[in-house]
Order: C-alpha cells, then structure tokens, then sequence
C-alpha cells in the first residue's frame, strides 16, 4: 500500500452530534449553539446544547483564549510560560502551576517520551516554516535539554536553558479541562468543544468522533469511534511537516535523538477522562511505539487507537468493538 498521508483527527461529527438535538427556532437563548475561533494555534469550535448555550459558547472561546494568552503560550511574550523561558524563573498563576504539575509528572512517567523542555528543539526544526533538517550538531547541542531543567516550587517556575518549556503537547487539552470546569457552572446539558486534535465531549449520551484522510477531504471518514463522555486527543505527522528528499519531518520529537520520530505510526488517539492526559498520552504514547505505547495508555487507564502508515489501525479492547471502519482500504486489530 502507497505510504498514505493519513490525517488521523479527532474530527467531531457536529452533525451527529447536533442530530439528537430537536430542531429549535433560532431564538436569542437558542438550545444549542455553535461558535468558531482560533487560538493555540489551531481551529476551535464549541458546540454547546442547553439554557444560554450562546452566551456560554463564546466565553468557552473566551477562556480557552485566556488560557493561551495569560498562562500557556511561547510566543505571547507576556504568558507565564513566556517569562519563565525569558528570565529562568517566574512566578506564574494557579493555572500554570496546576497544569505545569499535571505535565511535569507525565513527562516522569511516561519515561521522558513526553518532554516538555523540548521547546528550543522545536524551535530549530521549526517545521512549519523549514523546508530542510538542521544540521546535526545543532540538534546534538539541544539534547541534554529536556524537563528535567524545568522546576516548579510552589508558584515559582524555573526553566534553565537551553531547555525551554513548551506545553504544546498537552495545551490543547488543558483547554478541554478548562472549558469542561467551566461548563459545570451552567446549565449546558450537552456539548462537544474541539481545540485542534483535542475534543471534549461533555454531557449524556454518546458521542461519534470521526478518523479522516485529508487526501480525499475531512469529510472522507476511515473510520469512526462511539464513546460517552470524555475527552479524545490525536497526534499524528500530517499536522506540521515537511517533507525532504523522501523522509518526512515532522512536529513530534523524539527526546533521545532530537529527531522527529520514524516509527511507522501516522496518529495515536486516546481517549481518558482528563484533557490534558489525553493530549499528553497522544503524543507520547507516539513517541514510545505502539506497544510501549499501548502498554503506558492502558497502564493510564486509557485507551488508544493506533495508525500506521501501512493502513493498520489497531485499538486497545476496551474501545475496540466501538470503532468502525468505513473505509474497506483499512483494517482493524486489537491489541
Ligand atoms: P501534539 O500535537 O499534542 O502531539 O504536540 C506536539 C507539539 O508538542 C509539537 O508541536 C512540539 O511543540 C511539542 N513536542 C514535540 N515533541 C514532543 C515530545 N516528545 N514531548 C512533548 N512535547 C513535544
Ligand atoms: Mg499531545
């Protein structure tokens, strides 16, 4: 099979997800409710169900943008984290440390897989403007930087170059949790909120999250996955590349070599409880392979979906009987 550029997203199916809405009159507290943004980088669509679901939507939008300015972002020179990587040390609010907390202790667990300190890496790949590798010694130089140099004592954040933080692994579904924290304050029975890769699905009944081929157009599902509540992220090699005398470079960067990673996978997708674990999984559960990565999922009480470039999908039991695949050019394995 032909190495597919497979976009394996957390594509929400708004029109499932609306279709068990009964169709209302637009009115100015209409139940259900769509608003579109960006922030972190990336699209962000909340689609929100129940009592003021307009006015609620747009200050969803509103703290996930809040979260980017104040606490998360590299390049807002004003962030939390921006100071901390400007100064070395920073105090920085309950959020930032909260999340920082959260992070730090996956990037413990997962083994270093998740590495947060990784940001001036990513910066000299920069893949979204280079269109060739950097040099081997630069990537050489920036190896021993990683999160072990990042410190959190009470609210205090110290960063020590050249490492610098980078939350863009786990970010987007920090934002999930916000948001979801936020919709428990009112009275929104149903709602799927999506920041880039990382969707929440919040409230009863289930929910479609669709797989994509971005050659034939996000519409063009490969597959599809029913799960209740709960937050899904992916990270896959379509979301920022380039490509370069027939190898792919791409966003996720394996911390022992300072490469993007060659494993064969094209996404992982888990599925958790927690926004932020969820993205966090993704990413590293991509960077360990897929049997340390389903290994650690699990171990998470997790579940993941693997796919690789061979057209492969594999899925942890726990979601497998829930996935189905539309796409006859793709096959399904448990793990
Ligand atoms: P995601 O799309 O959630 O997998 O996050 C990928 C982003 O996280 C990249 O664009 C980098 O900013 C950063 N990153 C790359 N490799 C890693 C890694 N191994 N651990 C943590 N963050 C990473
Ligand atoms: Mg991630």
């Amino acid at each position: 099979m032909k190495k597919r550029n497979i976009l394996l997203t957390a594509l929400v199916c708004a029109a499932l997800a609306a279709a068990a809405v009964p169709a209302v009159p637009v009115l100015r507290n209409r139940a259900s409710c769509t608003e579109s943004g960006f922030a972190m980088d990336t699209a962000v669509t909340v689609t929100l169900t129940g009592a003021d679901s307009e006015a609620a939507a747009k200050e969803a939008m509103a703290a996930v943008k809040h979260l980017e300015q104040t606490c998360l972002s590299r390049t807002v020179s004003t962030s939390d984290i921006a100071r901390a990587n400007r100064n070395g040390s920073a105090r920085v609010s309950a959020d930032t440390a909260k999340i920082m907390e959260q992070a730090l202790a996956l990037c413990r667990q997962s083994g270093g897989a998740l590495d947060i300190g990784l940001g001036a890496l990513s910066d000299l790949w920069a893949v979204k403007q280079n269109r060739t590798p950097p040099a081997a010694q630069d990537v050489a130089a920036l190896i021993e930087a990683g999160y072990e140099k990042i410190q959190l004592q009470g609210n205090t954040l110290t960063v020590e170059a050249p490492a610098a933080a980078d939350l863009g692994a786990v970010g987007k579904g920090a934002a999930c949790d916000t948001v979801k924290a936020y919709l428990g304050t009112k009275s929104i029975t149903r709602g799927v909120v999506a920041v880039g890769g990382s969707v929440l699905f919040y409230g009863s009944g289930d929910f479609t999250v669709g797989i994509s081929s971005p050659e034939r157009g996000s519409a063009a599902l490969f597959a599809t996955v029913t799960t209740g509540a709960g937050c899904v992220s992916t990270s896959g090699t379509y979301e920022r590349y380039f490509d370069y005398e027939g190898v792919r470079y791409h966003h996720i960067l394996n911390p022992e070599t300072g490469y993007p990673v060659q494993n064969g996978l094209t996404g992982v997708t888990v599925f958790s409880q927690s926004g932020l674990q969820s993205d966090a999984l993704a990413t590293a559960c991509f960077v360990m392979g897929m049997e340390k990565g389903a290994a650690f999922a699990l171990k998470m009480g997790c579940e993941a979906l693997f796919t690789r470039e061979d057209g492969r999908i594999f899925a942890t039991a726990g979601i497998y009987d829930k996935v189905t695949v539309t796409d006859p050019a793709y096959t399904l394995e448990q793990l």
